[in-house]
């Protein structure tokens, strides 16, 4: 009869690494899924014995491609695209495209994997999937962005599907890229069909995709507040990015009663203490969106407002933060400097902005942290909703689906709940989200078999 492996989280830990050699990331977000899961799956033999966690941890697959496009002074330009599809056991894959220049397997893996434990909390049918490219779009011409991105779905649309995989936007992915690769898609495949999400609304959009990762992220936050009888009437914020992500979760701190105090991009942060109002977050929107413009030319349209070089707004004093920008933007020592400077909950609207000692800072000081595969599923939650109509072939109205995004936020809260309580009124919902969403996964996986 055969010993099933019990092997101890550093010996785990030993082989991803040995398996995945200059993925920090990707070996990062295993590692902090795993400090949990090992726990929870100490007394429990068939988890050990299908050998659950490590397939998890090792994609499906990973397809990698070369992009050739042309620029516009006529250069032959060469780019690596890639897709990631880490897991299936209960839905077809889903995760969003990332354009940037940081963008490497590692991160899309660790992305990927990530995805699939938030994706399995949304309570809907979808297996974790991402993709990206290391191509840069900033200082592109609209002209050039089309032609990349027709070029990326001319070898992207052989491996994705409605029923197969359905990507989405992400950094430097959006309206427009969307737009672009749904066109190629559909002249490639004379095809109509839901395979990408985040699309215009005349074309099988839905409504509230662009707002719903940073409104869900807020409405997490305030589920958590809830726990402590508190709301976020009052409350300072500060937030980092000033993408998608940041300028829709100040948008909800803001309708909420809350006053946000910075934001920011790659080039530093913005603070104002009048607060970022809903005029001030329009301008930021057009700014950034539409004029590509940077965030520091906020001070001169707003003067009271000043500007941070190359730094993150995690020294501000506040009472709640949103890191919505990236990977890795907020390390241990940020962390430190929160909690001293009296903040009493994070709410993660970008993918692993923590860094693994911060993600410590944040547990052993028992704040309310939520990580942000159970705070920021509302994007891909309404993605889900999306696929849904574009089945049934309907839109369902605005205040439906703001009602059905509400209902999955509370309902993630509860699951984290549900595996994170410690007792004594510390909830940890890094724990409680990691094993609600593996255990969902890992069941469906259990049942198909060795596969
Ligand atoms: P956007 O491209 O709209 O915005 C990204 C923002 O982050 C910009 O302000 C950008 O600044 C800043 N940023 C990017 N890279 C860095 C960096 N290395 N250092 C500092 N700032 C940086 O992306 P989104 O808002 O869509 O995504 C933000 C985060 O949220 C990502 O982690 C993404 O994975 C996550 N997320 C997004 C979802 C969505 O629905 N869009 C769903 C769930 C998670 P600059 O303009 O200077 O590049």
């Amino acid at each position: 009869m055969a010993v099933s492996d019990h092997v101890d989280l550093p010996t785990f830990m030993e082989g991803v690494k040995k398996r995945n050699p200059y993925q920090p990331e990707f070996v990062q977000a295993v590692q902090e899924v795993a400090e949990d899961i090992f726990d929870f799956i100490a007394d429990k033999e068939e988890y050990h014995a299908q050998q659950i966690l490590r397939r998890i941890a090792e994609p499906d697959r990973v397809v990698s491609f070369r992009v050739c496009w042309e620029d516009d002074n006529g250069n032959i330009r060469v780019q690596r695209g890639w897709r990631v599809q880490n897991n299936n056991a209960i839905g077809p894959y889903k995760g969003g495209i990332r354009f940037h220049p940081s963008v490497t397997e590692s991160v899309l893996k660790f992305l990927a994997f990530e995805q699939t434990f938030k994706n399995a909390l949304t309570g809907l049918p979808m297996g974790g999937g991402k993709g990206g490219s290391n191509f840069n779009p900033k200082g592109k011409s609209v002209r050039e962005i089309m032609r990349f991105c027709q070029s990326f779905m001319t070898e992207l649309y052989r491996h994705i599907g409605a029923d197969v995989d359905v990507p989405a936007g992400d950094i430097g992915v959006g309206g427009r890229e969307i737009g672009f690769m749904f066109g190629q898609y559909k002249r490639i495949t004379n095809n109509f069909t839901g395979v990408l999400t985040g699309k215009g609304l005349e074309w099988g959009g839905s409504l509230i995709r662009t707002e719903a990762t940073g409104y869900g992220a807020v409405y997490f936050l305030a589920n958590m507040l809830a726990t402590k009888g508190e709301d976020l009437v009052g409350k300072t914020a500060v937030i980092s990015g000033s993408g998608n992500v940041a300028t829709h979760a100040a948008e909800k701190i803001v309708q909420l009663g809350g006053k946000v105090l910075t934001l920011s991009d790659s080039g530093g942060f913005i603070h104002d203490p009048d607060g970022i109002t809903q005029e001030k977050i329009n301008w930021v929107k057009t700014h950034k969106t539409h004029r590509r413009g940077r965030i520091q030319d906020y001070v001169e349209a707003f003067p009271a407002a000043t500007f941070h070089e190359g730094k993150t707004p995690w020294g501000v004093p506040c009472d709640v933060a949103l890191p919505c920008a990236t990977q890795n933007e907020l390390l241990g020592e940020d962390a430190k400097m929160l909690i001293a400077n009296g903040c009493r909950a994070v709410s993660e609207g970008a993918n692993m902005p923590t860094d693994l000692d911060g993600v410590h800072v944040f547990k052993a000081a028992k704040i309310l942290y939520a990580p942000g595969k159970a705070s920021n599923a509302g994007g891909v939650a309404v993605s889900g909703l999306e696929m849904s109509q574009n089945s049934e072939r309907r839109a369902w109205k605005e205040d439906e689906l703001q009602q059905m995004l509400k209902d999955i936020m509370a309902g993630i809260h509860s699951s984290c709940l549900a595996y994170g309580d410690q007792g004594g009124g510390y909830i940890d919902y890094v724990k409680g989200a990691n094993i609600a969403g593996f255990k969902k996964v890992a069941d469906a996986m259990l049942a198909f078999g060795v596969v």
